[in-house]
């Protein structure tokens, strides 16, 4: 479990998330949304450790983050960014830099940490694209390759910013139901939706920002039903129920 309290953050000494309070529970997925500007990728970036905390506390299990070295930080958390530069190194030497946080002084990484690398090429279907430069991969197959090297950190917590975004349909699919398996396989997930179906079918809870604070959180059932999601985005939301689940329709500003 992840816990916020009163959280600040920004960059220098700009504040851009005031006061955050949330509890992101364990083995949930919890959905982080709100508004361009609103300060989601702030949000997991401070969670992570990229930018500092200017105010307030962030414990996981407890345990103030901020007694952690960055090291010990990455066994327990991992970052898949909305973008990055694509290195022109191979999709296995990429997911090996995923086991950064276990290396030894100076940088050497053991059979243990090949085998996992391996074993996690295998059961994300990326074994056939080992020896690929990572820069040569579809937009599809790179989001895959930088959730593989998140799992091969081990954690039992992943940030993902926009994992679904740019991917074709099937892609999204496929996404959506890995983030399903992680969780079920007892990883707490949070994760920065750009779609609100997706969201609200995937989410188990949703905290929602606006102008840097908190604007809401709670189930996306209830956050649907108190309009507190229609709010925030100034939009209205059709429901559609249907055989396998109900679908969700932005139909007017
Ligand atoms: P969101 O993810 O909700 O679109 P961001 O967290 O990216 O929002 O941005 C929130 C605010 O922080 C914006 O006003 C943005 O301009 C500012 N911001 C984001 N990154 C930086 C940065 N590296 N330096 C300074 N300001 C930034």
């Amino acid at each position: 479990m992840i816990e916020l309290e009163t959280v600040s953050s920004g960059y220098r000494n700009h504040r851009i998330l005031h006061d955050i309070s949330c509890v992101f529970k364990e083995q949930h997925i919890t959905a982080v949304m709100g508004p361009n500007g609103s300060g989601k990728t702030t949000l997991l970036k401070t969670i992570c450790g990229i930018i500092p905390v200017m105010g307030g506390d962030i414990r996981i299990g407890g345990v103030p983050l901020g007694s952690y070295t960055l090291r010990e930080r990455a066994k327990r958390i991992a970052y898949v960014p909305q973008s990055r530069a694509t290195p022109r190194l191979s999709v296995y030497r990429l997911l090996l830099h995923g086991r950064f946080p276990y290396a030894g002084y100076p940088r050497a990484y053991s059979e243990h940490d090949r085998r996992i690398v391996r074993q996690i090429l295998e059961q994300t279907g990326l074994a056939q694209a080992a020896d690929m430069p990572v820069n040569t991969l579809s937009g599809g197959q790179k989001q895959q390759a930088y959730l593989a090297m998140a799992l091969v950190q081990q954690t039992p917590v992943i940030l993902f910013d926009e994992p679904t975004t740019f991917l074709d349909i099937r892609n999204k699919l496929e996404t959506e139901q890995r983030l399903r398996e992680l969780k079920n396989a007892g990883k707490t997930i949070i994760a920065v939706f750009h779609d609100i179906d997706t969201a609200l079918s995937l989410a188990d809870d949703m905290l929602l920002l606006k102008d840097g604070r908190t604007a809401a959180c709670g189930t996306p059932e209830e956050l649907l039903k108190n309009r507190m999601i229609q709010t925030v985005f100034a939009i209205d939301i059709e429901t559609v129920y249907t055989e396998t689940g109900a679908r969700h329709f932005v139909c007017s500003l």
